[in-house]
């Protein structure tokens, strides 16, 4: 596994630096201010290649890697957070999954609305049903061919401006008989009984609405049933595998955000003046900048190596417990430097008017959404200890049951 990145890498982040540098800036605190979508940006994103740069090139996007997709991400989220959340929802997550499970038509529906600048949602999250994903409500009902959705899902990122919305529900077949979970396609516009439900007034991340989504007997035809190969029985396993590059992205905004409040910081330290030198000279200074360099270079290296495992061990997604390390480890280091940067602003970290506070209001997000920090931790006990952690009450006994059912299952098919 090499880190050095390629003369095309390199002219792919120059070329993002660019645009990141100039008209997401420009726009970034409007953006935050008027908790609007950054259309302009998307557009701009869009005729850039940046949206389904990791679309197969036979679907007309860039064929290109996580790991290139993500070197975009850090350049964006180092100016405006919510910009490089929509790179990494224009190029993982749900598109991602769609191009590895989905069907030919599927595939082509997906890229399609993504290259020409659509942040697919993904549904998962309920007011009941965080953490504890698999405990979710949301049902499908099999009808004929297709399936009849009903339920609510909260804190849907782009609630509202996405056109597709991958929707994890419960199956049931016609007979009543539960089949497992899994993921559904929808158009927003088009599916009738799709509705999108109250805002979220959020903390950071201003620009990108946070809503509920309502299901009211939305139909599902059999063509947009996304059945992973190994059908509904492993479905949530597989649809979260995928999900584990749109860990790797959401950990790289969090480190596009800190790498921004580090730049900020490091400028201001040689210019301020504070007892006839720059503040840049005062040793307590030097060692704060010197300690978020270490972490900035530790995280991308963490995160690179979660891109790159993309590919190995037979699956296409990245490594889970690489994934989940990486976003443990740069949501929290992203808490500490945006809020080490704002203190070398001194007051002026505290005003709107410096992009100080922004940085550190955007950074508390990632490690919560998409999986906490505790969760995560989770998952990775759970690899080094090699072991099953379920976190119900009656989880072991709810396991050997699963077994069961999965084997009874296995002997019918
Ligand atoms: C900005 C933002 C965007 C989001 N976007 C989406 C989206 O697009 N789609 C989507 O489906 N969801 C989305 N989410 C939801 C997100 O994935 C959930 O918030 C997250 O999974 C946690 O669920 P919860 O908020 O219900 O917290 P809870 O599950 O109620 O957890 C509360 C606290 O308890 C801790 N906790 C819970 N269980 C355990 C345990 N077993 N061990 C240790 N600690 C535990 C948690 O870590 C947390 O600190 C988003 C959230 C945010 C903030």
């Amino acid at each position: 596994m090499s880190f050095d990145l390629t003369t095309d890498q390199l002219g792919l982040r120059a070329r993002a630096r660019e645009l990141a540098s100039t008209l997401v800036a420009d726009n970034a605190a409007e953006v935050d201010r008027t908790e609007e979508y950054p259309w302009d940006n998307v557009k701009a994103l869009t005729d850039a290649g940046f949206m389904g740069m990791t679309v197969p090139k036979e679907l007309g996007g860039a064929g290109r890697s996580f790991l290139e997709a993500n070197l975009v991400v850090e350049e964006m989220a180092s100016y405006c957070g919510p910009t490089g959340r929509i790179v990494v929802e224009g190029n993982m997550g749900a598109i991602s999954a769609i191009i590895h499970y989905g069907t030919k038509s599927q595939q082509r529906l997906a890229a399609d609305l993504v290259l020409a600048g659509d942040k697919p949602a993904i549904c998962i999250t309920e007011p009941d049903a965080g953490s504890a994903a698999s405990l979710m409500t949301t049902r499908a009902d099999k009808r004929g061919d297709g399936y009849i959705v009903n339920g609510k899902k909260h804190w849907i990122t782009g609630g509202g401006v996405s056109r597709l919305h991958l929707i994890f529900a419960r199956v049931f077949d016609e007979d009543g008989s539960e089949l497992g979970i899994g993921g559904f396609l929808a158009i927003r516009g088009e599916a009738k009984g799709l509705h999108i439900g109250a805002r979220e007034p959020t903390m950071g991340l201003r620009g990108i609405p946070e809503t509920e989504v309502i299901f009211e007997d939305l139909e599902i035809p059999a063509d947009m049933v996304l059945m992973p190969p190994s059908g509904f029985k492993r479905g949530f396993a597989d649809l979260m595998n995928a999900y584990n590059s749109q860990r790797v992205g959401a950990g790289t905004v969090a480190l596009g955000l800190a790498a921004g409040a580090y730049r900020n910081a490091l400028a201001f330290a040689k210019e301020r003046e504070q007892f006839g030198r720059p503040i840049a000279e005062f040793q307590g200074l030097q060692w704060m900048l010197a300690d978020m360099s270490v972490q900035l270079e530790a995280a991308r290296a963490l995160l690179h190596k979660a891109a790159l495992s993309a590919g190995h061990n037979g699956s296409p997604f990245p490594d889970a417990t690489l994934a989940a390390q990486g976003k443990i480890f740069t949501s929290e280091m992203a808490l500490k430097v945006t809020t080490d940067a704002l203190q070398v602003f001194g007051a002026r970290g505290y005003s709107r008017n410096y992009p100080m506070e922004r940085l550190a209001r955007d950074a508390r997000m990632f490690t919560i959404g998409g999986g906490t920090a505790q969760i995560l931790r989770t998952v990775v006990a759970s690899r080094i200890l090699e072991q099953k952690l379920p976190q119900t009450r009656d989880g072991f006994a709810q396991l050997a049951e699963q077994a069961e059912r999965d084997a009874r299952l296995e002997a019918a098919e």
